[in-house]
């Protein structure tokens, strides 16, 4: 069956579905399995639907999933459509690598680069669900769930006060199947790993002011990323270019500290205290800009080792962040969740339309396409990151790949992230596509390498 002959199909008619967590995720996978014709319930433990932070990247991977499900109108007019991406250089702020999202691109990766407030991108995906027929109900609490050979029977809490977090009536309820898109610390995820999340050492400030009465920047139309040593800055706008959307990420010394002494890593690390010296060696451009970023809260950027199997059982499977929380780097968090949900409901309606639907067949399948390519995503996001962190020599030898690149043609850095389409099943055919390229395969993430020299006491070696 052709992607195009979709969505609303009445493929899954019949079939209940229970979601758990009503962020990006969640509500992706309300809207494509509710557009195939399934009876989807989503719940989520929050009062209300709401996404905290502000600008969301979203790549021509993650548009193509927003055009499959009718939304292009809706997400180009809430959003905004970049003409390029810059990446500067922190320190003398000059342009390394300029990536066109022209024409040449959009006929390239088969959509445009879109950027839009994480807000206005979740309450069109909750919208379009409701009217897809997905039922989202707020202030319930998923605690567990167990399958049986007819389906699944969830236990879900409805919580109680103004904020939800008082306990409340208990209830189960059954459904043919259950889609944990409940986040990073995911009560599901438990299930299938005792992991617990890395801690990168980098953390985000973020801030939006308005852009037209912000001298400096009210001609900014791209995407611009200012890349120097432990510390990057991004800068885009949002709302049709009504605001302006800014992040400050920097390398933490507290956190580095504890991390290599062994002694316990002090909770507020990345604090204001250390956000205040943090940009001190980039250009006087990108000092200007840190008094408009939000002060009262930070983000601690940390993933988890990718997950080779995200099934739990025949009727339970984890997804989005709960399954593949990556570093922000390669600004695919939110799009693989877009992802995962388009390939669920497209593997399960293309099962469903031969007649053919058994839930585990088809959580195996969409979980061994889905598996290989975010762990990828997740190595890769690690390894850019620290590419864009690089010092010294390593920065001069960055900046003048990133200039080769422009000059060679970077489409084909680029092809394995943009250009995906779960009905080509790729990463089931042949799962080694979700490995590093060979040339990286001996490339080691700091963080480990730093608790590895620590743990085996090479401290002649340590590095930071
Ligand atoms: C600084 C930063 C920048 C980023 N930039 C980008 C970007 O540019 N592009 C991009 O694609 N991604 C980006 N990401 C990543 C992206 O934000 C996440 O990957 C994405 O939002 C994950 O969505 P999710 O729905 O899987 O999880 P979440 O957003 O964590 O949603 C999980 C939901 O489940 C609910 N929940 C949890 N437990 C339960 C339970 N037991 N019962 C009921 N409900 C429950 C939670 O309340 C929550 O609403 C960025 C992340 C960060 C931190």
């Amino acid at each position: 069956m052709s992607l195009t002959s979709l969505p609303n199909s009445e493929d899954l008619k019949g079939q209940k579905i229970i979601i758990s967590g009503g962020g990006i995720g969640g509500a992706s996978g309300a809207l494509a399995l509710a557009q195939r014709g399934a009876e989807v319930t989503l719940y989520e433990r929050a009062p209300e639907f709401k996404e905290v932070g502000a600008g969301l990247q979203i790549g021509p991977h993650g548009v193509k999933m927003l055009e499959k499900w009718g939304l292009k109108e809706r997400v180009f007019a809430a959003g905004y459509l970049p003409k390029e991406m810059q990446f500067r250089d922190a320190i003398t702020t000059e342009t390394i690598l300029t990536m066109d999202f022209g024409e040449e691109f959009k006929e390239h990766y088969g959509a445009p680069y879109l950027v839009i407030h994480r807000s206005d991108l979740l309450a069109i995906l909750v919208e379009a669900a409701q009217e897809a027929g997905a039922t989202l109900v707020n202030g319930i609490h998923v605690h567990d769930a167990v399958k049986d050979d007819e389906g699944v029977t969830v236990e879900i809490e409805h919580r109680e006060g103004e904020d939800n977090s008082g306990k409340g009536k208990r209830e189960f309820v059954r459904a043919d199947l259950l889609v944990a898109f409940d986040g990073t610390h995911s009560a599901f995820r438990k299930k299938i790993a005792q992991d617990e999340p890395v801690p990168s050492a980098y953390v985000a400030y973020r801030g939006t002011s308005p852009l037209a009465e912000d001298e400096a920047m009210k001609d900014l139309n791209a995407v611009v990323g200012y890349i120097g040593p432990r510390c990057h800055f991004i800068q885009y706008p949002l709302r049709g270019g009504e605001l302006l959307n800014q992040v400050a990420v920097f390398q933490s010394p507290r956190y580095l500290d504890s991390l290599v002494s062994g002694d316990e890593v002090p909770e507020d690390w990345g604090n204001n205290e250390e956000f205040k010296n943090a940009f001190d060696h980039t250009n006087e451009f990108i000092q200007s800009r840190l008094g408009r970023m939000w002060l009262n809260t930070w983000w601690q950027m940390a993933d988890r080792e990718p997950l080779q199997d995200w099934v739990v059982n025949d009727r339970i499977i984890v997804m989005g962040d709960a399954a593949h929380p990556p570093l922000q780097y390669l600004a695919s968090g939110a799009v693989m969740a877009m992802e995962d949900s388009e390939c669920l409901a497209l593997y399960a309606s293309q099962a469903a339309a031969q007649g053919e639907l058994n839930w585990g067949e088809v959580l195996r399948d969409v979980s061994a396409e889905r598996a290989p390519r975010c762990a990828r995503i997740q190595t890769t996001g690690r390894f850019w990151g620290e590419l864009w962190h690089v010092d010294g020599i390593s920065r001069l030898i960055r900046n003048e790949t990133f200039r080769a690149a422009e000059g060679t043609g970077w489409f084909k850095y680029a092809d394995w992230l943009w250009d995906y389409d779960a009905d080509r099943r790729e990463y089931l055919k042949d799962p080694s596509k979700g490995d590093l390229p060979a040339e990286l395969q001996e490339w080691e993430y700091n963080i480990h390498k730093i608790s590895r020299q620590r743990d085996s006491k090479e401290t002649d070696e340590l590095t930071v």
